[in-house]
């Protein structure tokens, strides 16, 4: 019984320490958010940015892994908004997967402080981010941290218009609508032998 001395009394003391509540939704009060802020993760569902199937259909759910932190300027967020999203291609209607992993970043403000962006130096505990220029800024109202507002317009801004399912995606036959992708149709030869391209090459060899 070589190993019996060992006691979890040690793991169990830290884990005391550290033990403090700190919010876990994507809506909180300012107030809950500890001096030396927080890191952020939970699940993002379709409700919580209330995106239609035109926007886009989260497979499961997304996940935020973001930074909260005070600043003399507002709280910062940054992190990343993370999963598999169902897309439907513009050119031939089919449904594909994205993996998408979306950077976020926002300052909140409270009424007293509006200003249009802000330079937030975030101190030693996130040392991988450093100096930000923060142009999205967010109102915090009612006291209220509402990352689910700023997570739906920057998700929002990340849809791409022309939404493809592969870059050279073939589309639908105009005539018959068979997905030009999966097989191919006559259509295109047909077109060169209807009556009226006929009547035209016959009245061409007259003129
Ligand atoms: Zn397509
Ligand atoms: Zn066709």
């Amino acid at each position: 019984m070589g190993m019996s001395g060992y006691t979890a009394n040690g793991v169990i003391e830290m884990a005391k320490k550290k033990v403090t509540s700190v919010p876990t939704s994507l809506k909180f009060p300012i107030l809950d958010i500890p001096k030396e802020g927080f890191h952020l993760h939970c699940d993002v569902g379709q409700d919580d940015l209330l995106l239609t199937s035109d926007e886009g259909r989260i497979v499961d759910s997304l996940h935020l892994d973001c930074d909260v932190c005070h600043s003399p300027d507002g709280v910062c967020v940054k992190g990343t908004l993370s999963g598999t999203i169902i897309r439907e291609c513009v050119r031939c209607l089919g449904e594909y997967l994205e993996m998408m992993v979306l950077p976020c970043l926002g300052l909140f403000q409270g009424e007293q402080t509006k200003i249009e962006s802000a330079t937030v130096v975030l101190d030693e505990e996130f040392p991988d981010v450093g100096f930000e220029q923060i142009e999205d800024i967010y109102p915090c109202q009612d006291g209220l941290i509402e990352l689910d507002l700023m997570l739906r317009e920057q998700f929002i801004l990340e849809t791409p218009i022309q939404r493809l399912c592969q870059p050279d995606c073939r589309g639908l036959c105009q005539q018959c609508g068979t997905n030009l992708n999966q097989s191919s149709c006559d259509c295109a030869d047909t077109v060169n032998f209807s009556p009226m391209v006929a009547a035209l090459q016959q009245l061409k060899k007259h003129l």
